[in-house]
């Protein structure tokens, strides 16, 4: 089977490099497909990582003083 190799971005899974097709001797044959490939890099592509790409992992951080003064601390 044929493969190519599609690199996406890890986090929005843009893409970021669709690499030549890899034929195997079979190719061009009725009915041969191709398998793809993804591999993942880095973490954002340039257009999403404006968009403060630490906001993906906000939902996995524990309170690790993340309040960034939202609410005022300590106020009894
Ligand atoms: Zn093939
Ligand atoms: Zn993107």
């Amino acid at each position: 089977m044929c493969y190519q190799v599609i690199e996406r971005y890890s986090v929005c899974r843009c893409l970021y490099y669709k690499h030549a097709i890899d034929p195997c001797p079979s190719h061009g044959q009725r009915g041969h497909g191709v398998q793809e490939k993804t591999v993942l890099v880095g973490y954002t592509c340039s257009s999403h990582s404006s968009h403060r790409p630490e906001t993906a992992y906000a939902g996995v951080l524990p309170d690790s003083g993340y309040g960034s003064g939202a609410y005022p601390p300590a106020q009894q």
